[in-house]
């Protein structure tokens, strides 16, 4: 290994289960390493390179924008601001909308609105329900919403007013209601939990005991927004409308970028109620749109699809030759291979070894989240070096 490995253990803080692979560039669904290794990237940054790497969209808009204007603040207005925000709200169930620079400070926002609202209408009301196995992010807040125990035993006293409660259950939300809870806050899709994907009518439940609770529905939609599940937003996989959803990771495909947004109704903040000095700054503003307008002008989500098909069905046909795979899930291109046993650090380091890029997302589960628009090809030589590392896995 290089130099720089030996560097980053002397200078980081180690707080990351790092592979060890130096990525030094990237194009489309391609990176390589210090030693010009290819690799097939299928974790896009954790679900962020929406279009790939270096989409020459992104690349020119960026560029574009660098010499024009990067920051200004929010005492003023920009350009690229106002269109993405216009972009984004005409294709959506939503009608306004707040731009941060991460997911977790987007779900911080969104539990923002969502108190406002239960403070004003339904007398004070502050409690959010979250699910078990959930991921909203890594702020002390944020540690309180996700109903992980390892995310939230080492911060102890956690931020109160969150109750975290089984996923996939409508009665596990209806017995955690009370006259202190405001709102319900959900991914549509569990990502970071391992790819849970709920029944197809339990977002439907949820909706219905929000509107009868008069409390806020929220969908993280950080991980399933922009295209992941197959629809330019997840909630349309499931046929609801919430009042709220947050984003980030794709939204930017690389930019740093990170939204909140909600129906009118909902959006009862008022000036000074929050802020960001560089949340909706024109430079990533102006990437943003320019993955979005892509995404929809060519109609990515529907693509995403139709090549997850394709890379599920590849999966499942492995799945009948290799006994250890014992569940292929998902929707869209955002997938999970589930393992009879804890094999996923070796599977990734086998797959790595032959220029696959994996994320374990459990011990016993890798995650697939290539970019939304790789290539069938592309796919199926995925699908050889994943045979290739089964062959030689070792179960424990
Ligand atoms: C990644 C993720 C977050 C946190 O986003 P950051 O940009 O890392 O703060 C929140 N929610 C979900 C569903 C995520 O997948």
């Amino acid at each position: 290994m290089s130099n720089l490995t030996d560097l980053e253990n002397k200078y980081y803080m180690q707080v990351a289960r790092r592979q060890p692979v130096v990525i030094v560039r990237g194009q489309g669904t391609l990176v390589w390493d210090e030693n010009d290794k290819e690799y097939l990237d299928f974790t896009s940054g954790w679900a962020v390179n929406t279009l790939g790497h270096c989409h020459p969209a992104l690349v020119r808009a960026v560029e574009e924008q660098a010499r024009t204007l990067m920051q200004t603040s929010n005492q003023f207005y920009t350009v690229p601001q106002v269109k993405l925000a216009q972009l984004l709200v005409e294709n959506s169930c939503l009608d306004r909308i707040f731009f941060s620079n991460s997911g977790a400070e987007a779900n911080e926002g969104a539990v923002k609105l969502a108190r406002k609202y239960g403070k004003i209408n339904r007398n004070g009301a502050y409690e959010v329900i979250t699910a078990l196995n959930s991921f909203h992010g890594r702020t002390l807040t944020m540690a309180a919403a996700t109903g992980q125990p390892s995310y939230q035993e080492q911060w102890q006293p956690l931020a109160p007013g969150f109750i975290n409660v089984p996923y996939n259950d409508i009665e596990a939300i209806k017995a955690a209601t009370n006259s202190n809870t405001c709102a319900v806050m959900l991914e549509p899709v569990q990502g970071e939990g391992g790819v849970n994907v709920p029944s197809m009518d339990y977002l439907k439940q949820v909706r219905e005991w929000c509107d009868e609770q008069n409390l806020v529905m929220v969908l993280d939609e950080v991980q399933t927004g922009i295209g992941r599940l197959g629809t330019l937003f997840g909630y349309e996989r499931f046929g609801v409308e919430p009042d709220a959803i947050t984003l980030a990771k794709g939204l930017g495909g690389g930019v740093p970028i990170g939204a909140f947004m909600a129906k009118e109704k909902f959006c009862l903040l008022s000036p000074g109620d929050h802020g960001s000095t560089y949340g909706g700054n024109a430079l990533t503003c102006a990437g943003s749109f320019a993955v979005v307008d892509h995404v929809i002008q060519n109609d990515i989500p529907a693509y995403a699809e139709t090549v997850g098909q394709h890379l599920r069905d590849g999966l499942n046909a492995l799945a009948s030759r290799y006994e250890n795979i014992t569940e292929v899930r998902g929707m869209g291109l955002l997938i999970a291979v589930q393992f009879s046993s804890d094999i996923s650090g070796q599977m990734v380091s086998l797959c790595n070894e032959e220029g696959l890029l994996l994320n374990p997302v459990r011990p016993n589960a890798i995650r697939f989240m290539p970019p939304l628009n790789v290539s069938q090809q592309e796919v199926d030589k995925a699908l050889e070096r994943l045979e290739i590392a089964l062959g030689k896995v070792v179960s424990g």
